[in-house]
């Protein structure tokens, strides 16, 4: 995934019932990343409002 380009950061609105985790941490996650990986494609990784920060630092 080293050629993944950083796309945009929202607000993750939690809808399902399953708490939805921080990919780094482990907590509860408030934000989304979308990156795009080319080939019309995009992966989404989801953050808490801690990590979020160091995503959008690394852009
Ligand atoms: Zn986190």
């Amino acid at each position: 995934m080293s050629n993944k380009q950083f796309s945009l950061i929202r607000n993750f609105v939690n809808t399902s019932s399953r708490a939805r985790q921080c990919i780094t941490c482990g907590s509860v996650a408030t934000q989304e990343a979308l990156f795009d990986v080319g080939n019309g494609m995009s992966i989404i990784e989801r953050y808490c409002d801690l990590c979020i920060k160091n995503v959008n630092s690394a852009r």
